[in-house]
């Protein structure tokens, strides 16, 4: 039997850097999957904003995971105009509340800052599954976490299914026709592609399986 390891302020420095790396490495597609439904700016939003959250979490070691969360979760409002910024910089900031001043986190509690970013992107976006945006890998994510972890899988591999659900959401938009953000102005013309945030954000749920799997 495995002592799951706890996770703490680290993991949260590492799967911010992940995702910089992440979604910097991916800039072009991401600005190429916008181009041709919204207005091609997602890549260099993603990477604006991740750079600036990298930045803004060094020097900040000392903090509490939840704070971090949350002062990454404002960087990307402030640093961020597309839609993407205030979702997710809500997002981060809404998990980050449930971590408290608490130094460190289990999985158990890894579902619920998840679950917390999920219902603010909702709340905020007001998007179901199925509207062709950043909710239609998200919340196959979230779903697939609790799920695995209530079945008692190590971290990492429910971690590792999440990020799969993630990615299934991710091709799942290429159908569907958008109905909300930029991309629903195109009406029918959305089918056939692939939706930019659904995108990054399976990168955003991969960079956090590295995270962990790399402090374990
Ligand atoms: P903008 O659309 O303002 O240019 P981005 O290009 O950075 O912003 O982000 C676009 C992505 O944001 C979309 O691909 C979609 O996944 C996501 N998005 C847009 N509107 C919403 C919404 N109401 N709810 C959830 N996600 C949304
Ligand atoms: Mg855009």
């Amino acid at each position: 039997m495995i002592t799951e390891q706890a996770m703490d302020a680290a993991t949260i420095t590492s799967w911010m850097r992940e995702i910089e790396t992440s979604v910097r490495s991916e800039r072009d597609y991401l600005v190429q999957l916008d181009a041709a439904i919204g207005d091609g700016d997602h890549g260099t939003n993603m990477v604006r904003g991740f750079e600036a959250v990298v930045q803004a979490l060094d020097g900040e070691a000392a903090a509490p995971p939840g704070r971090l969360l949350i002062l990454a979760g404002r960087t990307l409002v402030s640093t961020v105009g597309g839609a993407s910024g205030p979702l997710w910089g809500s997002a981060l900031r809404s998990g980050g509340r449930v971590l408290g001043d608490q130094p460190t986190f289990e999985g158990g509690q890894l579902v619920e800052v998840l679950a917390a970013a999920l219902a603010s992107v909702k709340d905020l976006g007001a998007a179901v599954v199925g509207d062709k945006t950043m909710v239609d890998a998200l919340e196959p994510a979230v779903d697939t976490l609790r799920t695995e972890l209530a079945a008692s899988a190590p971290l990492a591999t429910a971690l590792g299914e999440a990020a799969e659900a993630a990615e299934t959401g991710m091709r799942a938009t290429v159908p569907l026709q958008a109905r909300k953000g930029r991309a629903s102005y195109l009406g029918e013309r959305s089918i056939g592609h692939q939706d930019p945030g659904a995108t990054s954000t399976a990168l955003i749920i991969r960079a956090l399986q590295r995270a962990v799997s790399a402090a374990g």
